[in-house]
């Protein structure tokens, strides 16, 4: 069976983004894979966080992956701060990865531009234990929505220098990116993506909003002049709902235009934020039922921790005796 990887940060409530770019892929790829699905609260300190909401987040997170579907019995989901390897393995491979690399990487250049005040060296090398993530487990694949495909190169190309100097140390990892929604645009400016740390929270949907919410937000999302609900060049607004609502329904976009001819923006907005609506509310009663289940998820983080301190292990020591670390 083939391995996957993939990390969510637990930097504030999870997204429609975070849901159809990443996480319903992990789910569905439960079955037929070797999974590992962390909170990676190691990446999100890169941005400036208070401590106990960081530590609410990421129990908040965790017990959101459990409500979407994945399942710690099928799956090892674990919480990153929780497994040693990662910071290691990201000091050994920051030292194979060059500063101009990692100077040319789009999520820097944009968060440190968001975050002017706090641009640290752990912002900077972001990509670097995200790269360590991947190679520990030895991932074949990673889901992720499109705007990790940078980095994820980057991973490739960290650990095909390493096998080079050393031999076959580190599976390459390659991309697994959805089709359809790889890049939730956010409601209010739809040439920038969803993202939970935008301020402004009428641009995303989270995934615990609750119906109403759901729908109003929808219902004043930033389209264009025209009336025509199409799949267009140059309409962002309306391309966005589009995909969003293709991917809830499993509708084609020809489907979609012929619902929607003649009947105008405002009754689409609508019908988007009825079935988003409807595809979250069982995610968000599933969570608030695990979030009254502290010892249960307690339970299930640990035992992910263990499990994955075992395996990352393995690629740890067989990389400290590559670079020539003496043995304890
Ligand atoms: P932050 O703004 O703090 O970086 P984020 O919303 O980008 O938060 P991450 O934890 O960085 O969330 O990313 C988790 C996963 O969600 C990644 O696989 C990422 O590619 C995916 N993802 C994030 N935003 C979107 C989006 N708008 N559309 C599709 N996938 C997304
Ligand atoms: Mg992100």
């Amino acid at each position: 069976k083939k391995i996957i990887f993939s990390g969510i940060q637990p930097t504030g409530v999870m997204t429609l983004g975070n849901y159809l770019g990443a996480v319903k892929n992990w789910v569905a790829l439960q079955e037929e894979y070797h999974c590992c699905y962390s909170i990676v609260n190691l990446h999100a300190i890169t941005i400036r966080q208070d401590a106990k909401a960081l530590r609410e987040n990421t129990l908040a997170a965790y017990a959101l992956l459990l409500a979407c579907g994945i399942d710690p019995e099928k799956s090892i989901a674990f919480i990153q701060s929780h497994v040693q390897a990662h910071a290691e393995l990201s000091w050994v491979l920051s030292c194979y990865t060059q500063f101009g690399e990692l100077s040319r990487m789009t999520q820097f250049k944009d968060k440190s531009a968001r975050h002017a005040d706090n641009v640290n060296a752990g912002l900077f090398t972001y990509p670097v234990l995200m790269a360590a993530d991947i190679l520990l487990y030895q991932a074949d694949l990673v889901p992720v929505g499109i705007d990790q495909k940078q980095h994820l190169e980057l991973a490739r190309d960290i650990a095909q220098r390493f096998n080079g100097l050393y031999g076959n140390v580190f599976t390459l990892p390659d991309g697994y990116i959805p089709k359809l929604a790889a890049k939730v645009m956010s409601l209010q400016d739809p040439t920038k993506k969803m993202s939970k740390s935008d301020d402004n929270p009428k641009a995303f949907v989270a995934i615990l909003d609750k119906p109403e919410t759901i729908i109003k937000k929808f219902k004043s999302a930033v389209t264009d002049s025209e009336t025509q609900v199409a799949y267009r060049e140059g309409k962002d607004g309306i391309n966005n709902l589009m995909s969003i609502y293709s991917a809830v329904t499993g509708k084609t976009f020809q489907v979609i235009e012929d619902e929607f001819a003649g009947k105008g923006y405002g009754e689409f907005k609508l019908a988007v934020g009825e079935a988003v609506a409807e595809t979250l509310r069982p995610v968000r009663e599933r969570f608030d039922a695990y979030m009254k289940e502290k010892a249960y998820l307690e339970d299930c983080y640990r035992k992910g921790a263990e499990k994955a301190q075992a395996l990352s292990q393995r690629t740890l020591d067989k990389v400290y005796k590559k670079v020539g670390f003496l043995a304890k």
